[in-house]
């Protein structure tokens, strides 16, 4: 059979990718190998995982391990593991192509910020193997799939293209050759054993598996053993090769919160969420009882770049006794708290368990119910500048809650902040605006639109305004229907500013009944694009809106759902008109003298155009 063989070239925002990666970083270079070797623990967790339904795959290699191997003379450094290695095409798909969707979107927070790139960017944007390029002018991948019989190898270096061909290799997993580039003269020398020793003991000690080196010393001789040299001298000293453990694998969430510092906890969140930069809060504990579990959660301090994309992977490792089970555990926290990262370990965990049975398993649904209560109560105890980062980052998902976890609706409506007409670039809380609301005022009013400096000045607002009547500006997609599940906080009810009927002022019968016959005739003429003609509720100034009943989408949503491509039956709203405006008094005089006036119709037209 022939085997496959081609070069490819890398695609233009990779290359860019690349040289960025290799210029601008250059300062943090040892962390290329904590980004290695969390690739090759990850591979260890996946077949692990996978093994349990088919053990065959471990193919009488069951002892997890993850190797670095120097060589000095030669400079190069290897980093393998016997994981679950990648076919040829997920080695195009994953390191080749990188049509992953993360290096536009890293780019293009790269131009935001001018060029400057900081370390913590990369993390976020999981480019993690790429780093190797920082200290190697050539990296050579080869792996062999679990269970296949095929191995493939990669090789750039890092210049525009890349190699790949069909190959043999004789242990399943990934090994990662890094030629090095010539180390500049301040810099440490990533061959040396110590060097290597010490960056995994900063960066990687709690990885879970075995991270092996063979290690050379000399060692005395015992003298029953000794032989002579050429000279008649004893030889008393020998080299003694052999492999030592760097990392002491120590589960740091099953020790006591006293016991590990805080850079161990920082290391650590690194390491599970391939993020580089420190964690924005954390919550360790251990639950004794009948539901029995460690659980050590972060929340990061930036939401990962494709962390509203589908699929994406975040979330949590479960463990059961410190052996790994699944990560991205999504039976243990609802979708808005997705962004906690962190670890789960329950003893009384069914080892053998599958996704479908963890849904239903009574534990886990303790655990989760149990999880949720903390977290909340860590969020609501947060301070302000801290949770202010908070729900900058995460402030959309939370809201999800709000429709889909009734039993802690409450809880969550309480976490909510919003800008108002009346707190500038501030955020507030619906307590705080509860108490600013006016004694005669009967609601908590709000508008929905995408950005809130047009929304201050929206035309249905102009009567609330007048009223001194405090509104919250909703300007995210999820707003709407979130509003619309919450309904009340502590018994004020929500209302939108641009539906239904305000009562805030009173209109005479007298008055209203000489607008009818116009009204009825601006009916007439716009039919088929509005359901009916009022006097408006909400205008002062403005001569006319739309606006719909409380339950129909506000056109806001409409738009965002067309954006969206979804299918939307539009509702024909409701034109509202103020009558005390002088061009309305116009319109009146006008139809009083002539109702065919051809202007008339022309008005009509113009009035909804408004
Ligand atoms: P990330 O790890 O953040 O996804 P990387 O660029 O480091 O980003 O890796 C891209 C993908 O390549 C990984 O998600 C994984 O599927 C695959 N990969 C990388 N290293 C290994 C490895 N040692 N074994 C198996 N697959 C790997």
């Amino acid at each position: 059979m022939e085997t496959r063989k081609e070069t490819h070239h890398f695609r233009t925002e990779v290359q860019q990718l690349l040289n960025l990666i290799i210029h601008s970083l250059y300062s943090h270079k040892e962390i290329f190998l904590r980004e290695l070797i969390s690739n090759a623990s990850d591979a260890i967790d996946k077949l692990r995982f996978k093994s349990q339904l088919e053990p065959g795959l471990l193919e009488n290699d069951p002892e997890f391990r993850i190797r670095i191997t120097a060589d000095p003379a030669a400079r190069t450094i290897e980093v393998s593991d016997n994981g679950i290695g990648m076919t040829y095409d997920e080695v195009i798909e994953n390191i080749g192509t990188i049509a992953r969707s993360g290096t536009a979107g890293f780019l293009e927070a790269v131009k935001e910020s001018k060029g400057l790139v900081k370390p913590e960017l990369i993390g976020q944007f999981g480019v993690g193997f790429y780093s190797a390029f920082m200290a190697a002018e050539r990296v050579t991948l080869i792996t062999r799939a679990a269970g296949s019989s095929l191995a493939t190898q990669w090789e750039s270096t890092g210049d525009g293209s890349y190699s790949i061909e069909e190959t043999v290799k004789e242990s399943r997993g990934t090994t990662v050759i890094l030629n090095l580039r010539k180390p500049e003269e301040d810099e440490q020398d990533f061959t040396n054993e110590w060097v290597l020793r010490d960056i995994v003991k900063r960066h990687s000690d709690f990885v879970s598996y075995p991270i092996v080196m063979e290690t050379e010393r000399r060692e005395p001789i015992p003298e029953k053993e000794q032989i002579v040299d050429s000279d008649g001298q004893p030889i008393k000293e020998r080299t003694v090769k052999r492999d030592e453990t760097l990392n002491s694998m120590k589960a740091i969430w099953t020790r006591g919160k006293d016991e590990v510092s805080d850079e161990e906890y920082t290391e650590f969140y690194k390491h599970i969420s391939h993020d580089w930069s420190e964690p924005l809060t954390r919550l360790h504990m251990h639950l004794e009882g009948t539901t029995e579990y460690d659980a050590l959660l972060f929340i990061p301090a930036h939401a990962p770049f494709d962390f509203f994309r589908p699929g994406s992977k975040h979330g949590i490792h479960l463990y059961c006794k410190r052996v790994f089970i699944m990560d991205d555990c999504q039976e243990l926290l609802p979708e808005y708290l997705g962004f906690i990262q962190g670890v789960v370990d329950a003893p009384d965990l069914n080892l053998n368990v599958s996704r479908e049975i963890l849904q239903h398993d009574p534990l886990m649904r303790n655990i989760r119910k149990n999880l949720i209560k903390r977290i909340l109560d860590l969020l609501s105890g947060m301070e302000q500048e801290q949770y202010d980062t908070f729900y900058k980052e995460f402030g959309q998902i939370l809201k999800i809650g709000i429709q889909s976890d009734t039993e802690n609706r409450d809880r969550i409506s309480k976490l909510l902040r919003f800008r108002t007409t009346k707190s500038g670039e501030k955020l507030i809380s619906l307590k705080e605006y509860v108490d600013h609301m006016r004694v005669d005022q009967d609601g908590i009013y709000y508008i929905t639109g995408d950005n809130a400096a047009s929304l201050v000045n929206s035309p249905h607002l102009e009567r609330l305004r007048e009223k001194d009547i405090e509104v919250l500006l909703m300007t995210e997609p999820i707003d709407e229907w979130m509003a619309q599940s919450l309904r009340e906080y502590e018994g004020k009810t929500l209302k939108s500013a641009e539906k239904g009927d305000l009562a805030l002022v009173e209109i005479d019968s007298a008055t209203k009944d000489s607008f009818a016959a116009l009204f009825t005739f601006v009916k007439e003429q716009l039919q088929d694009k509005i359901r009916d003609v009022r006097p408006s509720t909400h205008l002062k100034d403005s001569v006319a809106c739309l606006s719909g009943d409380t339950y129909q989408m506000s056109g806001y949503m409409e738009k965002m759902l067309k954006a969206y491509g979804q299918p939307v039956q539009e509702a024909k709203r409701v034109l509202e008109l103020n009558i005390e405006h002088p061009v309305l008094q116009k319109l009146r005089s006008l139809f009083a003298k002539d109702k065919d006036d051809s202007v008339l119709k022309d008005y009509s037209r113009l009035l909804l155009d408004m």
